[in-house]
């Protein structure tokens, strides 16, 4: 793995830092205390080619590796992980997917969309009653001539009630996930409900929501893939959805880091500045360490999807430490700004709020435990 990044990587990432400087950084602690970002950012990051890296330029993507789409990722994640959120569900989740599963209708119907910021997607797995056990999910899809009539519930969906398409899991055959199937479902199809759901610990700029069906009915040619492979096409999905939320872990550990140098410099304890303290450094220092580390596995990661290199288990690793590396570096950075560190004024608890539900989503920090374990032992523990 080449640690030296190209010009082109290196002018990607310059990019992404001066739009989040621009666009991003200054408005930040305002969206978050209004629950909601601009949602003019989305055509914003359409226009500079954010929500297009890796995909197809034919399809309207802007094309790049996955090393450029991982620093950019992180550069969002620095300024705000609400803004970062939109890209890797929309871009990572749902483009992504459609450009490895679509059929050709599907890809030109959806990518210019997704791809310029015209339109949004979200991501439809969970459910009030299966999270981490997502290939137990009840939404049922019934074939109709030709047609799915779909009825079932979605919980905790990203970008909700903003999306245009929702690529949604229902079941079509049998229990368990081989009775699981993928459709694009446009969110203006009668039946199809949505509710915000407000009062979350952080990502609070972000539009999450529950999204009820109640008899959607959409055409055949809705189905994402073959019948029955849905959870095929939701875990190639995750595995790539883990890379992008580890780059975004880097950037919150990455902020932790610059807010508590700057601050530890500035801030006088006894006469000297804080940072001149050896327990004061140590924080500093461990933060340091965690965004190399976190930094390094997404990297390998990236590196790894670039050359065609099986990347599932890397990504777990990578997914698994990042996320909890930028809970501890936010808990650390809190700790440097001492009481300041607890109001909303300052940065870091903004940082430590959005950084929690990194070990929760796109599979719980157990639950990639569970995955290394099983490509360690070959014993599935779950
Ligand atoms: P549960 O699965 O009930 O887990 C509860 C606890 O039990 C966890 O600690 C878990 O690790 C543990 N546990 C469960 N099973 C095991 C086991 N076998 N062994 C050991 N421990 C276990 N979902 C989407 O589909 N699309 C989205 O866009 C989306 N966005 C989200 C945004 C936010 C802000 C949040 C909070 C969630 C989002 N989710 C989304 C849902 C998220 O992926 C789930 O919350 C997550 O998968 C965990 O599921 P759960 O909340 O039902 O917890």
């Amino acid at each position: 793995m080449n640690l030296e990044l190209s010009e082109e990587q290196e002018a990607v990432r310059r990019l992404a830092e001066d739009f989040v400087a621009r666009e991003v950084a200054p408005h930040a602690v305002a969206w978050d205390r209004a629950e909601e970002v601009d949602r003019g950012i989305v055509k914003k990051l359409g226009a500079v080619g954010f929500l297009g890296l890796t995909v197809p330029e034919e399809y309207g993507g802007s094309g790049g590796d996955h090393l450029a789409y991982c620093l950019v990722t992180e550069e969002l994640g620095r300024g705000d992980s609400s803004v970062r959120g939109i890209v890797s569900v929309s871009l990572g989740l749902v483009a992504k997917t459609v450009a490895a599963w679509g059929d050709e209708e599907q890809k030109r119907a959806w990518l210019p969309r997704l791809t310029s910021g015209e339109a949004i997607g979200c991501f439809g797995l969970t459910e009030p009653g299966t999270g981490s056990d997502a290939g137990n999910l009840a939404t049922r899809a019934v074939r109709d001539g030709d047609t799915y009539v779909i009825d079932g519930t979605k919980m905790f969906i990203t970008n909700g009630t903003w999306a245009d398409v929702v690529l949604l899991f229902a079941r079509t055959g049998g229990p368990g996930h081989r009775g699981v199937s993928a459709f694009l479902v446009p969110t203006d199809t009668p039946g199809l409900t949505r509710r915000p759901v407000h009062g979350k610990l952080g990502l609070r700029g972000q539009a999450t929501a529950e999204l009820v069906l109640e008899g959607v009915r959409v055409p055949a040619s809705a189905l994402l893939g073959p019948e029955g492979k849905g959870f095929s096409v939701a875990m190639s999905a995750l595995a790539k959805g883990r890379m992008s939320v580890a780059a975004g872990c880097v950037g919150i550990a990455q902020a932790a880091l610059d807010a508590a140098v700057r601050y530890a410099g500035e801030r006088e304890q006894f006469g000297k500045p804080i940072a001149s303290y050896q327990l004061v450094q140590e924080l500093i220092s461990d933060i340091a360490v965690d965004v190399d580390a976190a930094r390094l596995l997404t990297w390998r990661v990236a590196d790894l999807v670039d050359r065609g290199q099986d990347f599932a288990t890397a990504a777990s690793k990578a997914k698994l430490y990042a996320s909890e590396a930028a809970v501890r570096s936010a808990n650390n950075a809190l700790q440097v700004f001492g009481g300041y560190g607890y109001i909303d004024e300052y940065p870091v608890g903004k940082l430590l709020r959005d950084a929690r539900v990194m070990t929760l989503y796109e599979g719980t920090s157990q639950i990639q435990k569970l995955i290394i374990g099983r490509a360690l032992t070959g014993v599935s523990a779950f």
